[in-house]
This record gives structure tokens, C-alpha cells and sequence, in this order.
């Protein structure tokens, strides 16, 4: 039974919402009282409260920050006029301006847009887009996907299919999943900033070398019943914050042109300069043929994603059996959330180069102190991305608490404390940041 009212938020929430990956009879959550600028209000179960700098950044969405005034305003503009529409047989200004701005930013020569309402169902379109492109050109058996292990794309049943098979729950729907061909996971690399502002990436050669020998053959092996090559460009998020070498995206790309593959890239993540380039993709200089773009799309405020393609990619469409794309969700475009998402892209094109490579040298330096403390494995950084990786897993509960006392909210999950701030966090507040994940790794993990 709910609670009296008056109760504490947590305790009317314990057994009635679920959270995500998480029991019903969990840890009681933290009740958000405001959220302000880069910085959250926060009551614990046992009524402590906190202010702390966000630095998951809503995971992962909210790079400008919270009541941001550009992005209130361009909601409010919107409410005034219409909040939803449906899209079949209609259309609006905020899609169609939307899907020119991202159609004209993406890496490559994108074409076409369609847009969902999260990110897992772009991947699901874009899994379904390269099962009709093959169709269309009349290989109806290429069903299949080359991914690399590692991988995060969603929680619906075929982006679950391309996540890691061992850490992305097929344990628990045995016989429900596709079965996808998955390649090792890219070796680890490390994007190295000179005192001069040279990037350059540093891998172990031979690791590179020995993965890609592995790669070409499984293609080979499995090339007629394979549709396209799923992955995250360069950082595998959700997966591990695992960074891999820009060659490694190359030579899928190389993969897929020899097999007649589509190269759908997810940068869910990465997009919108998290990596310290616009889209990840750019450090590879490579063209995918699809494009998942979500989280960040709308600054944190509304569920939005999209899925971009080639023209090439439309025209087989167009010219099969269907000639649509067989997807249309209810809130397709919803304008309200497209509105939001063009201040938002906006923001990010004047605004990323600025915060990006700061908060990125700011996180590398400050954080650069946890690699002396016992139970550290890893730290790294790439764009305004900052990891710290321990040699066993992190006690969650502890971990938060310890960084809140220090004015800071992360989650960190398995052996991972880390974060991907707002890029509007002043320096002062990227240096909270780092000095709360060090200390409280310090302090619980001692
Ligand atoms: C978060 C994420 C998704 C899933 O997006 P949702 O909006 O949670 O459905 C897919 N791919 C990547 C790389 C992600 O980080």
C-alpha cells in the first residue's frame, strides 16, 4: 500500500515504480527537488539533502544544463503553439527544420531522416532499414548483423541482440534474441593531447593488427546472411566507456563495402561533440551509410532520436516491394520535442568547441590523481568523457553517497566510476567533479 501522504518521496516510491536494472525492493532513490544550471537538489531517503554538480548529465542528455534559458524558451514557444501532432499525413516546421540541421551536420552525405521517440527504437529502425535495403536489392537472406563485443545499443529485443552477449542480458531471454556474429571487442587506445594541442592516438599495433585478422574472416564466413555492421564509433558507453583506435572503424567500414554491408552507426552516445569531435565518427574521417543520433538531441528535455541515411540507402527503399520504411511510432517528430531539439543542436554547433576540449583537459588533469590509489585499474579520458575504472566492482551505494558529501551526483556502474558532465560546467565546477570521484574512490575503495 502507497504511504500516507507526507511520507518521504523514497518510501511512496519503494514498491510502486520500478527503476531501471533495478528491484522493486532496491536502495531507496533520491528524491530530485530542483534541478538548476549543472547542479541537482537532492533529498536521501534519510532526508539528507545535497546540492551537487550533475555529472552524469542526466545521463548523458543534459549538455547544456538544466532550466537552460534557450531551451525553456524554445518549449515554451512551442507549447504556445502545439505540443503534438501526429505525422502521418502531416508535417511541421520544427521536423523539417530539424531534419535539415542534422541531415546538413552528420558526417558524411546524409539525405534522409526519420525520426523516433528514443534511442533504442532508432536502433531497432535502423536494424529493420538494413534488413529492407537488402531486401530491395534482392538478398532477403542477409538477416543477420556484425557487431563487436563490448557493445550497448538498447534494451528492445533487436538492439539487444547487438549488445555484448555476455554483459547485455541474453542470459536472461534465452531463445528470444537473434543471434548476431559478433567480432572481438577493438583494443583498447588512448587519444594523447601534446602541450601543443596535437591529438594523437596511441594503441598497441600489433593488438590493432591481430583484431582486424579477425574481423575480415568472420565477415567472410558469415557474408551471405549478413545485412550490416552495427556499432558505436570510437567510445563504447554503456558497454564499459571503452575507447578504441579510429582504425578500427575503418576497417568495418572497409568490411562492410567488401560484403555489400551497410555500416549503421550509434552515436547515441558520442554525438553532438561528446568525443571532442562533433560526431565520433569524424576521427575515423568515415562515411557511415545510417546514423543513430539520441540522447543529447534535445539537450536532456524530451525523449527524441533519429535515424539518418544516404541517399542511396533511400532509393533502394523507395524502389522495393514497400516502399516505405515499415515503422511509425505515435509521437513520431513530436513537435514539442523537435522544437527543443533545433535551440539545442544550435547551442551545441556555437557552443561545443568552447566546453568540449576544456572540460576534457580539465577532467584529464584533476582526475589523473586517482591512478595512484590502490584499487585503480584505469583512468581515461576522451572529449569531456572521464573514467575511472577499478580493479573490482564499485560499491554503487557508498560511492554515491561519499561523491554527494563531496557535491557531486554520479552512478557509476560495474567496475566504473565516471563521468560526462554538462559542457556549460564552469572550471570550477569540472574540478568538483574530478576531486569528488577521486575522493570518494579513495574513500570507500580504500
Ligand atoms: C543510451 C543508448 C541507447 C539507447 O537509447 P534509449 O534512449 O535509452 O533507448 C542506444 N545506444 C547507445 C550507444 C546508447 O548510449
Amino acid at each position: 500500500m502507497p504511504d500516507a501522504p507526507g511520507s518521504p518521496l523514497a518510501v511512496r516510491d519503494g514498491g510502486l515504480v520500478w527503476h531501471p536494472y533495478a528491484p522493486l525492493d532496491g536502495p531507496e532513490p533520491y528524491a530530485v527537488e530542483g534541478a538548476s544550471g549543472v547542479r541537482l537538489t537532492l533529498t536521501a531517503p534519510d532526508g539528507e539533502r545535497f546540492e551537487a554538480v550533475d555529472a552524469m548529465a542526466s545521463w548523458w542528455c543534459a549538455v547544456h544544463g538544466y532550466r537552460n534559458p534557450v531551451l525553456d524558451a524554445a518549449a515554451h514557444e512551442q507549447v504556445d503553439r502545439f505540443s503534438h501532432v501526429m505525422f502521418g499525413g502531416l508535417t511541421h516546421e520544427p521536423a523539417v527544420r530539424l531534419a535539415e540541421r542534422l541531415t546538413e551536420m552528420a558526417p558524411g552525405p546524409m539525405a534522409h531522416v526519420f525520426f523516433a521517440d528514443s534511442g533504442s527504437v532508432s536502433v531497432e529502425v535502423a536494424l529493420k532499414l538494413a534488413l529492407q535495403y537488402q531486401a530491395a536489392l534482392g538478398r532477403p537472406n542477409r538477416q543477420r548483423f556484425l557487431t563487436v563485443r563490448g557493445g550497448y545499443h538498447g534494451d528492445t529485443f533487436a538492439a539487444m541482440s547487438v549488445c555484448d552477449p555476455v554483459d547485455g542480458m541474453h542470459s536472461a531471454f534465452p531463445g528470444a534474441l537473434a543471434r548476431q556474429v559478433f567480432a572481438p571487442r577493438p583494443p583498447a587506445a588512448r587519444l594523447v593531447t601534446t602541450p601543443t594541442g596535437e591529438d594523437h592516438w596511441e594503441t598497441d599495433r600489433l593488438a590493432l593488427d591481430a583484431w582486424a585478422a579477425e574481423v575480415r574472416p568472420l565477415a567472410q564466413t558469415h557474408t551471405d546472411e549478413l545485412a550490416a555492421v552495427v556499432v558505436e564509433p570510437v567510445l563504447q558507453g554503456a558497454g564499459g566507456m571503452h575507447v578504441y583506435h579510429p582504425d578500427c572503424l575503418r576497417v568495418l567500414r572497409e568490411v562492410a563495402d567488401e560484403h555489400g554491408l551497410l555500416l549503421v552507426v550509434d552515436e547515441i552516445a558520442t554525438g553532438f561533440g561528446r568525443t571532442g569531435r562533433l560526431f565520433a565518427s569524424e576521427w575515423a574521417d568515415v562515411a557511415p551509410d545510417v546514423i543513430c543520433v539520441g540522447k543529447a538531441l534535445t539537450g536532456g528535455y524530451l525523449s527524441l532520436a533519429a535515424v539518418l541515411m544516404t541517399r542511396e540507402v533511400g532509393d533502394a527503399i523507395t524502389r522495393s516491394e514497400f516502399r516505405a520504411l515499415l515503422h511509425g511510432p505515435t509521437f513520431m517528430a513530436n513537435p514539442l520535442a523537435c522544437a527543443v531539439a533545433n535551440a539545442s543542436v544550435e547551442l551545441v554547433e556555437t557552443t561545443w568547441k568552447d566546453h568540449v576540449p576544456r572540460v576534457g583537459r580539465l577532467l584529464a588533469e584533476h582526475l589523473s590523481a586517482a591512478a595512484a590509489l590502490p584499487h585503480v585499474a584505469d583512468v581515461r579520458t576522451l572529449g569531456a568523457v572521464g573514467v575511472v575504472q577499478l580493479t573490482s566492482p564499485v560499491d554503487v551505494t557508498r560511492v554515491t553517497r561519499a561523491a554527494l558529501r563531496r557535491g557531486v551526483w554520479v552512478r557509476p556502474f560495474r567496475d566504473l566510476v565516471y563521468t560526462m558532465p554538462p559542457y556549460v560546467c564552469t572550471d570550477d565546477e569540472v574540478r568538483v567533479i574530478a576531486e569528488g570521484v577521486v575522493g570518494a574512490v579513495a574513500e570507500v575503495h580504500a
